[in-house]
């Protein structure tokens, strides 16, 4: 059996899988906010009620997604939008915690390597995953391997400023990382959250936002306008880089249809070349492709 975690900056989902790839238990949960000792204790008693839930033996081995990495010099959490968690050693605590071995990676790497291995990307060469949800992550995959990169930030796309800002980009919004204007600020949940309120002083959630949109109402018709062309500039600069066969859009945005056929028309104007058939897809996994990516992290780091 393998047990996967996805720790999210709003919620958390957890995993049990056969050896074949079947789900023998599932279970989602609310993150703590902001509050490191209690998603540590969360994940332990998660782990603990999966393990109960499946009717597996003793899983010694766990995979954890989440957001952020460890820093490769100090070992440490570092780039987390889920800030409690930077400068913790939460390998260890984890280990602590559980009484098991622990590995970590990024959230968005597995997402990523999730529907590339048998997702959205399956048959892709290289994918490039993105999630659109509390946070704006990315992850890389090529033939089969997740780029992670010399100081492990391969895919922290998020944290590039938007492309070209423009007259309706600005005040470039401040971002949790300190910077100002990252992809993320913009095309986060929270970020058309603050679009929207910023251009008509209303303070509405996302889905109200789509809804409303898709009622025809124009303020709303007018953010999601925004987003779309922001999404198309932000995803160009990838495909201007590495060109990828398939992107795979996660995270609660990727649930907004109309995303699938406006972003793709929007791509020819940045996307440096004539012809433009990469795919923009939704996430085959849809929620759980982090979880089943974080459930695979063991085998395939000893297949590796
Ligand atoms: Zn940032």
């Amino acid at each position: 059996m393998r047990l996967g975690i996805d720790l999210g900056g709003t919620k958390t989902e957890g995993l049990v899988l056969t050896p074949d790839g079947a789900e023998r238990a599932r279970m989602r949960v609310a993150t703590p906010f902001d509050d490191y000792t209690a998603i540590i204790r969360m994940i332990a008693q998660l782990v603990e009620r999966l393990e109960g839930e499946s009717g597996s033996d003793r899983i010694h081995e766990i995979g954890i997604g989440m957001p952020g990495s460890l820093s490769p010099r100090s070992g440490l959490v570092r780039n987390s939008n889920s800030t409690c968690l930077n400068g913790h050693d939460i390998h260890a605590d984890l280990t602590e915690a559980t009484g098991r071995q622990i590995r970590l990676a990024n959230d968005a790497n597995c997402f990523a390597l999730s529907e590339a291995s048998d997702g959205a990307g399956l048959d892709a060469r290289c994918v490039f995953g993105v999630i659109l949800g509390t946070g704006v992550g990315g992850g890389l995959v090529f033939d089969g391997t997740v780029i992670e990169g010399r100081n492990l930030i391969g895919g922290e796309w998020g944290h590039n400023p938007l492309p070209g800002p423009e007259a309706m980009d600005g005040p470039l919004p401040v971002c949790y990382c300190g910077r100002a204007g990252c992809i993320e600020a913009y095309l986060s949940g929270p970020g058309l959250v603050n679009d929207h309120r910023q251009h008509t002083n209303e303070h509405c959630e996302t889905a109200e936002i789509v809804a409303a949109a898709a009622d025809g109402q124009v303020p709303a018709a007018a953010t999601m306008a925004r987003y779309e062309e922001r999404l198309a500039r932000a995803l160009a600069s990838v495909m201007n880089l590495v060109d990828p066969d398939v992107i795979v859009l996660g995270g609660g945005l990727s649930n907004i249809g109309r995303l699938y056929e406006n972003v793709p028309a929007l791509l020819a104007g940045p996307v440096f070349s004539d012809v433009i058939d990469t795919r923009i897809v939704p996430a085959k996994h849809g929620d759980s492709s982090g979880v089943r990516g974080a459930a695979w992290l063991w085998p395939q780091m000893q297949d590796g």
